[in-house]
């Protein structure tokens, strides 16, 4: 037998047939704790917007996203005087952006839902690993000669990773 609850408070029941209704009635009494806990919080789930909705806002985002890491490398890139083979914007749950060996970068598209201070230091690591492929130390002496407090924006960084990624 099991006791589900989908979001929005609806509780369901689910039992074979062959076992009697007061069987799953006494089951369900025996589960009353965990359902009210876990009622609670489902109830007050708010429905996020239509798929469609989210298509035209992730469209969006992802527009001005590229625009955005599209510029700002470039930009880096000059400073650094490294070559950018292509710049891609995804959907990535884990990460907010990547190099690929061969010198593509990727971007999060959330990127652009960040402070400018914050989505600038991502694009500035991304750029600085077409020179440096690594986390080393001459990696984040790279970084610094552009981005002096990227040491604080990092930090800052991992608040919003919480409520973002
Ligand atoms: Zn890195």
């Amino acid at each position: 037998m099991t006791i589900s609850i989908k979001r929005g408070g609806e509780v369901i029941v689910k039992f074979p047939f062959y076992i009697p209704h007061y069987i799953a009635q006494k089951f369900f009494a025996s589960k009353v704790a965990w359902v009210k806990t876990h009622y609670n919080r489902l109830k007050e789930y708010t429905p996020t917007l239509p798929l469609a909705e989210r298509r035209k806002l992730f469209a969006h985002h992802k527009e001005n996203a590229s625009a955005l890491v599209v510029k700002e490398s470039a930009r880096f890139a000059k400073l650094l005087d490294v070559h950018i083979k292509s710049i891609s914007v995804r959907n990535q749950r884990s990460r907010w952006g990547s190099c690929s060996a061969r010198g593509s970068l990727s971007f999060n598209y959330r990127i652009i839902l960040l402070p400018s201070a914050l989505s600038e230091y991502i694009i500035i690591h991304e750029v600085c690993h077409l020179k440096e492929m690594n986390h080393s130390k001459k990696f984040w002496n790279l970084v610094e000669t552009l981005c002096p407090d990227f040491k604080s924006r990092r930090k800052e960084l991992r608040v919003y990773a919480k409520k973002l990624l």
